[in-house]
């Protein structure tokens, strides 16, 4: 997955521009900047790529899911629905919001599942957010009517898929919201960046205002813009976007390299009766940045993955123990450990996630396994490394 592996000539051409001209924010200094506005182009760029109308970039991708959510009204006691198997950016944009975020049972999509997603809903329920997690996605068809049906709005985290599609669409463009992160590990980056893409104008308008103190943006003198409600600064540097618009012309080469080894791996994995693979939902088509399968066990599971740390197989990777990306680990959400007071409306709001029986997701990801996909490996590593684990398996099971 990680853009970082193939950083070179092009994105120190794009930087080079920008130190050259000094000018290193993506406002303002019309004279000074040389006619480079990195920032600006990343955002045509990826509206292009996305098929998106308005792209609006930001300092990261958790900056992204908090304007996108800020974007679209959300704010203290209203819920967001999202999953157990995600990243702990989910919950934190939307607690900062003072928000409540609702976690939901996954199915063998590694995604939010669409019955436990309905069960879930409230009179306070606001938002529908799926998390592509390790290269695919939610079943976002089903998961549209849910939105439809009960006028909540879908915000799709893309932040792991970027380049995967649903049914002839780019991930991310289907919701009513997607957001990206270019963070050093994605599978493009921009060092640090993120990215809100939107059909809808009003959103656009109140994420590029929220993200910048709430700057209207109207005119040339900054000093003299106006300030129609109150926002944060979450902007991306120049510098940023800058790495950005190298790498996200590198997309698809990156996404075609993935594929090729995913398919080796794959294949060879496939030779192993016992396990399956993550179920990708019609229509879609993965980034191909992991490999995700499931063990006949959690036992065996883990079994297994500590024989592939063993034999020197990095990246592999077991979440149901991780600290980050799975509900278990959560102590700090379930106990709200927060260093100042939270708003009463959360303190009251939140579940009690000590007590929740998630025992559907733990049936899924307690017996997962993700092979994450590096850009750098050559046709033959990739066939030594799928061979050595395709024996590691057969052994273990
Ligand atoms: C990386 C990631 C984020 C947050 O992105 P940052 O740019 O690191 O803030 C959010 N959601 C998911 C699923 C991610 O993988």
């Amino acid at each position: 997955m990680p853009g970082f592996e193939l950083f070179g000539d092009r994105e120190r051409e794009q930087v080079q521009d920008v130190l050259d001209s000094g000018v290193l924010m993506r406002y303002g200094f019309d004279g000074m900047r040389n006619g480079h506005w990195k920032a600006k182009e990343l955002e045509a760029a990826l509206s292009a790529k996305m098929k998106s109308k308005h792209v609006h970039l930001l300092s990261s991708g958790t900056a992204a899911l908090t304007v996108a959510l800020a974007s679209a009204g959300v704010g203290a006691g209203d819920e967001v629905i999202m999953p157990t198997f995600t990243f702990v950016a989910s919950f934190e944009s939307i607690l900062a919001l003072g928000a409540i975020p609702i976690l939901v049972d996954i199915d063998d999509t590694l995604t939010l599942d669409p019955s436990a997603v309905e069960k879930a809903i409230t009179p306070r329920t606001k938002v529908v957010m799926p998390v592509h997690m390790c290269g695919s996605m939610a079943n976002l068809e089903v998961l549209q009517q849910i939105c439809d049906q009960h006028d909540l709005l879908l915000l799709e985290d893309a932040c792991q898929a970027i380049g995967g599609s649903y049914k002839g669409k780019p991930l991310g463009s289907i919701g009513d919201l997607g957001c990206f992160s270019f963070d050093y590990v994605k599978t493009i980056t921009c060092g640090e960046g993120g990215a809100v893409i939107t059909n809808t104008k009003a959103y656009y308008e109140n994420a590029h205002k929220y993200s910048d103190h709430g700057h209207d943006h109207v005119g040339h003198d900054r000093g003299a813009e106006t300030h129609p409600f109150l926002g944060y600064n979450f902007r991306i540097s120049e510098l940023n976007a800058a790495v950005g618009l190298a790498q996200l012309d590198r997309l698809d080469e990156f996404i075609a390299l993935q594929k090729k080894s995913y398919t080796i791996l794959r294949e060879a994995l496939s030779q192993v009766p016992e396990i399956s693979f993550r179920k990708v939902p019609d229509g879609g088509e993965e980034n191909y940045s992991f490999l995700s399968f499931f063990l006949p066990s959690e036992a065996i599971a883990q079994q297994a993955h500590k024989a592939l740390g063993e034999a020197g197989i990095d990246a592999c990777f077991y979440w149901y123990n991780n600290n980050w990306h799975y509900y278990r680990k959560w102590e700090h959400l379930s106990q709200l450990e927060s260093l100042g007071k939270l708003p009463q409306e959360v303190i009251e709001g939140l579940p009690d996630y000590s007590k929740a029986d998630f025992s559907a997701s733990d049936h899924w990801v307690g017996r997962t396994i993700s092979c994450l996909i590096k850009l750098g490996w050559t046709e033959a590593e990739i066939r030594e490394r799928a061979k050595k684990i395709a024996e590691i398996l057969k052994k273990t099971i």
